[in-house]
């Protein structure tokens, strides 16, 4: 199918992008990779009267480290640019794990986290990643409006929804300094590498003086109508010993606490018996990661 007429813009500020969004409200689309926009303008299920393409405003396409330690994400900013940034690697590798599971090659190349995060398919990895890491996500409007922050366990609404409105513009991402000696794990199941995931989860925690699980973060994908926190899991090993059992009870907290969508690709039951699979999983390699208790990896 092709898609129905529309108007096309590329500004090159970001304060023309905002006029134009506050022109044009809801009849508006930002453009940014266009993997995710394309298909949808393809099959109609979306109808903008204005595409405003933002690949020419070169003050979304920074990236780097921020002066509080964090990692800054522009707007424009592919995800392959990241996964072959040494510096993103070092400085966040749970998101630099997650990278080569994102699609393929080509879709990453043009592809940007802010499209991502802003498209909001429940299975897409950013979001079970911006969980784990407490990401802050800045949002501009028009009309001189100060920007406002948006909190990553704040940011997805629905399928396909986010707290962006429709004359908002996400200008960046940013995730939080690494904490010095975090346990991190990343896992998912897709029929086929580069597939959306039937489930997955992006965890990390850190060990307390007395050897607790601290400041325990476990975002999941593809088990519901948004990525999501997994509180009850989390709560199950912060202040407790990591290891194998805690790991089991974490799991079956999970499967307690999600609510898979059943669809064509799999059922809910099957979705919740992976989350649960994926999380203890997760949490064993974040342990392990590091060299477990004293070198004893779980
Ligand atoms: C075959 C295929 C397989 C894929 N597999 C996966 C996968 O396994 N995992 C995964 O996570 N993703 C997958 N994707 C999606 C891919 O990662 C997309 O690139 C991404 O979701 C959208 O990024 P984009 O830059 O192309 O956004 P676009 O397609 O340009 O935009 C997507 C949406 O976000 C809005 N938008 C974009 N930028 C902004 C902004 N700065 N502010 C406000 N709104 C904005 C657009 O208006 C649009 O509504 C796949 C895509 C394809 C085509």
């Amino acid at each position: 199918m092709k898609p129905a007429p529309f108007a096309y813009r590329d500004p090159d500020t970001v304060d023309e992008v905002l006029a134009l969004l506050a022109e044009h409200g809801d009849d508006a689309k930002l453009l940014a990779g266009g993997q995710s926009l394309g298909p949808m303008l393809n099959m109609r299920v979306v109808s903008p009267a204005v595409v405003v393409d933002l690949n020419r405003v070169k003050a979304l396409a920074g990236r780097g480290g921020s002066a509080s330690g964090g990692f800054v994400i522009g707007a424009l900013v592919r995800q392959a640019d990241l996964e072959d940034d040494p510096a993103f690697a070092a400085a966040q590798p749970l998101a630099a794990a997650a990278l080569p599971f994102i699609a393929h090659r080509p879709i990453r190349n043009r592809g940007t986290v802010a499209g991502s995060l802003v498209h909001a398919d429940p299975a897409a990895e950013w979001g079970g990643v911006v969980l784990a890491l407490d990401a802050r996500i800045e949002v501009r409007q028009a009309g001189g409006a100060s920007p406002r922050t948006v909190a990553a366990e704040d940011f997805f609404t629905g399928i396909l929804e986010t707290a962006v409105e429709p004359d908002e513009l996400l200008a960046e991402i940013r995730l939080p300094p690494w904490p010095e000696d975090a346990r991190w794990g990343f896992r998912e199941f897709a029929r086929r590498r580069g597939d959306f995931a039937l489930a997955g989860v992006a965890c990390r925690f850190e060990v307390d003086g007395a050897g607790g699980g601290r400041s325990v973060r476990i975002g999941l994908f593809g088990v519901g109508d948004t990525a999501v926190r997994a509180r009850r899991a989390e709560a199950v090993l912060e202040g407790e010993t990591p290891g194998p059992e805690v790991f089991a009870a974490a799991a079956a907290a999970v499967q307690d606490e999600v609510e898979p969508l059943d669809d064509g690709h799999a059922s809910a039951g099957y979705r919740r018996h992976l989350a649960g699979v994926l999380v203890e999983d997760a949490l064993a390699d974040a342990w392990a990661r590091n060299g477990g208790d004293e070198g004893e990896a779980a």
